[in-house]
């Protein structure tokens, strides 16, 4: 019989549901979407997984369903969970409720937004979703880090004619993605900030302030990349004012990895890690209920 859900199928769900079976509780894994969460957006050979040099995520991804089935793990992909209820039933999309005694919870991140007029038109979709569709141009990437600067290398490699703009002079993502931009031509705004989006037809509109001087240019989508935060489901944990996401969102939810960990900590490893250290509370709190 299941003992334990996992809620999350990245790194840390994965270890987590790995390590409770070797620790002799039976999991049973649900992820929104399909294994690998945060995985299927990285594009570049991961250099810095132990023992693994620049192994291709969608390898790693393979792996990891190859490892969970090995293990004979159930594993429920499409499932989204939205509330622990009463202390032991775990409610889904779908209506669906499933009494468990114990939860993992590892929904990892998901990007932060701006709060601004018309926000509803900023794009929901990955670069990838966005590279699938026809070609529409152009676009603009809001943000100065690694996920900003890779959405618009890409998207200038695949021929669309991108903009990418930063409130700050200096940029957080890597050197060699800031020279790469630099070959590519993309135009750089910086101390620039994305104030509104209007709808029009066609395209959008996007309202930029620079200098204390708003400036409009016209789109077809904009992106915004200015971090990631816990991506957290109050039903299942509220999150206190400080934003800090507790460890134990109640006596019997158990969070990890990313949407956990210091933003200087999260990775693959650090996921793996949490989950085994989860995985080895709840099954310490599963016997002592047993
Ligand atoms: C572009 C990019 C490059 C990166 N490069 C590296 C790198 O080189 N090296 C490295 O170590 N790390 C890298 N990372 C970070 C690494 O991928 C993450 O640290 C790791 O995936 C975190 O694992 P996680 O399990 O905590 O969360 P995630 O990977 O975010 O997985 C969470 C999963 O939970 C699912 N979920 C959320 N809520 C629910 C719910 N209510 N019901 C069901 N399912 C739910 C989500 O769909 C998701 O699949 C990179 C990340 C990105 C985006």
């Amino acid at each position: 019989m299941a003992q334990v859900a996992v809620i999350g199928g990245g790194p840390g769900g994965v270890s987590c549901a790995l390590w409770l079976k070797r620790l002799g509780v039976e999991p049973v894994l649900y992820e929104r979407h399909s294994i690998g969460g945060q995985l299927h957006d990285i594009t570049l050979p991961i250099p810095d997984l132990p023992g693994e040099p620049w192994i291709e995520a969608r390898e790693l991804i393979a792996r990891l369903k190859q490892h969970l089935f090995t293990w004979k793990i159930s594993v429920f992909e499409g499932r989204e969970a939205l509330e622990y209820r009463d202390d032991r039933v775990l409610v889904f999309r779908d209506g669906q409720e499933i009494h468990y005694p114990l939860v993992a919870y590892a929904p990892g991140l998901k990007v932060r937004q701006l709060n601004i007029p018309g926000r509803e038109w900023i794009a929901k979709k990955s670069t990838t979703e966005m590279l699938q569709e026809p070609v529409s141009h152009p676009i603009l990437v809001v943000g100065g880090g690694d996920r900003a600067f890779e959405a618009a290398i890409r998207f200038a490699e695949s021929g669309r004619t991108v903009t990418l703009i930063h409130r700050r002079e200096g940029f957080r993502a890597r050197p060699e993605f800031q020279r790469r931009a630099l070959e590519l031509g993309i135009p750089i705004r910086v101390n620039a900030q994305l104030r509104a989006v209007e709808h029009g037809s066609p395209g959008l509109t996007a309202h930029i302030e620079e200098s204390g001087k708003i400036t409009s240019i016209r789109l077809s989508a904009v992106m915004v990349r200015i971090g990631m935060e816990p991506d957290i489901q109050p039903g299942l944990c509220s999150v206190p004012q400080s934003d800090v996401v507790p460890l134990w969102a109640h006596s019997r939810v158990r969070c990890l990895g990313d949407a956990v960990s210091p933003v200087a900590f999260r990775s693959i490893v650090s996921a793996y890690a949490s989950g085994m250290a989860a995985a080895k509370e709840l099954a310490m709190n599963f016997k002592c209920e047993a």
